[in-house]
């Protein structure tokens, strides 16, 4: 028996070389490791392609550890943030603000409305304290996509700052920074370039990087002092999770060599098309309208049988092979399925079959 496949929206299932990248130990100091984390900075910025006009600060830690840091660094203690939420990611977002003591608002659409570009505009307007506006790129909650052009272009137009926390769709939906402004873009090693967990980066850009001195509420997490030490040293602050680092690099290079963001924007639409087809056909709505539902990770309503039990369901599910994700709404009875990680169509179908056979044998459809 093979491991199970994990249709999660990270940690996902990794390729063999990103697995064996770990079975090397690296001095932290050392100027091989060195290598290795410039190299991670360098291509992380050309995915962005951002070269120019930011740096690429890692982070210890999981994808949440470099929101707070990019909150705690970039708006200052005297600056406001306005939070767009649809989902859990966006409450946890303004959590980050509260507990940091960051003056912050939230304007709350419902989890399945994107981001309203037009309201966006009106609350700028008739706020000029508002100087940062955080928006969840693709709420992982629902997989709700937002519309990221949109909201960048009129967060410019009126002179603020975005900060985007892009951990689920960086390096699968495109974000290209000659075209889009935004002074940070959050993202982790165990989302869409298929690394394993362990470290976070923030893309920022240069000025608002430099100006962020001393912004920080905390030691570890200052994002200023991390990139100021690495420019000096080539090193991480603090010890640095190498083995994390050296698999995100092997990661990369797959990625890479797989044709970068439109290969694999391409492999999850596919793996989307096949789950959403095969799924519907077997009698399960999408809870999302699919127009705005991102090919990352698909919530389900789940199956309307009074004999439906998502524990039973899930174990039902992993004893033939594959990992779900129970659902994360409060209105509905969802289950999510992860489109994301080293998986392709054949996978999927495989997954669809399992499925199946858990409906056929649980009784969950009429
Ligand atoms: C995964 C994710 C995070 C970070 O979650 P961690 O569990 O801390 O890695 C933040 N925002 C979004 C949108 C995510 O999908």
């Amino acid at each position: 028996m093979r491991e199970p496949i994990l249709l999660t929206p990270g940690p996902l299932t990794t390729a063999t070389a990103t697995k064996t990248a770990m079975l090397a130990d690296w001095g932290s100091w050392d100027s091989a490791f060195n290598d290795i984390t410039a190299r991670v900075r360098r291509n992380l910025l050309g995915i962005a392609h951002a070269g120019a006009t930011h740096v690429c600060v890692p982070l210890q830690g999981s994808g949440t550890f470099a929101v707070e840091a990019a909150i705690g660094n970039l708006v200052p203690r005297d600056g406001k943030l306005l939070i767009l939420v649809n989902g859990a990611y966006g409450k946890r977002m303004a959590r980050i603000a509260e507990v940091l003591g960051r003056p912050f608002l939230v304007h709350e659409t419902r989890d399945n409305e994107p981001a309203d570009v037009a309201r966006l505009a009106a609350i700028l307007a008739a706020d000029a304290s508002i100087t940062h506006v955080g928006l969840i790129h693709c709420e992982t909650s629902t997989g709700i996509l937002n519309p990221l052009e949109a909201i960048a272009q009129v967060v410019a137009k009126a002179g603020r700052k975005l900060i985007i926390d892009a951990m689920s769709s960086f390096g699968a939906l495109p974000i290209d920074a000659r075209e889009i402004a935004f002074d940070a873009l959050i993202a982790s090693s165990n989302k869409c370039i298929e690394g394993v967990p362990g470290m976070g980066f923030v893309i920022v850009e240069k000025t608002a990087i430099a100006a962020s001195a001393g912004n920080s509420h905390s030691l570890a997490m200052d994002l200023h002092d991390q990139h100021q030490y690495m420019e000096k040293t080539g090193q991480w602050r603090f010890t640095p999770p190498t083995h994390v680092v050296a698999a995100f690099d092997a990661a990369i290079t797959r990625f890479i060599e797989e044709g970068g963001q439109p290969a694999r924007l391409a492999r999850y639409r596919d793996n989307c098309d096949a789950l959403i087809d095969g799924l519907t056909e077997l009698g399960l709505k999408l809870y999302l309208p699919r127009a705005i539902q991102a090919p990352i990770i698909l919530t389900f309503h789940a199956p309307a049988s009074p004999n439906y039990d998502f524990q039973r369901f899930y174990q039902g599910v992993r004893a033939l092979g594959f990992i779900l994700y129970p659902g994360k709404l409060t209105e509905a009875d969802t289950f999510r399925i992860g489109c994301i990680g080293a998986v392709d169509r054949a996978e999927m179908l495989q997954a669809v079959s399992a499925i199946a056979r858990v409906i056929r044998e649980q009784h969950l459809l009429a």
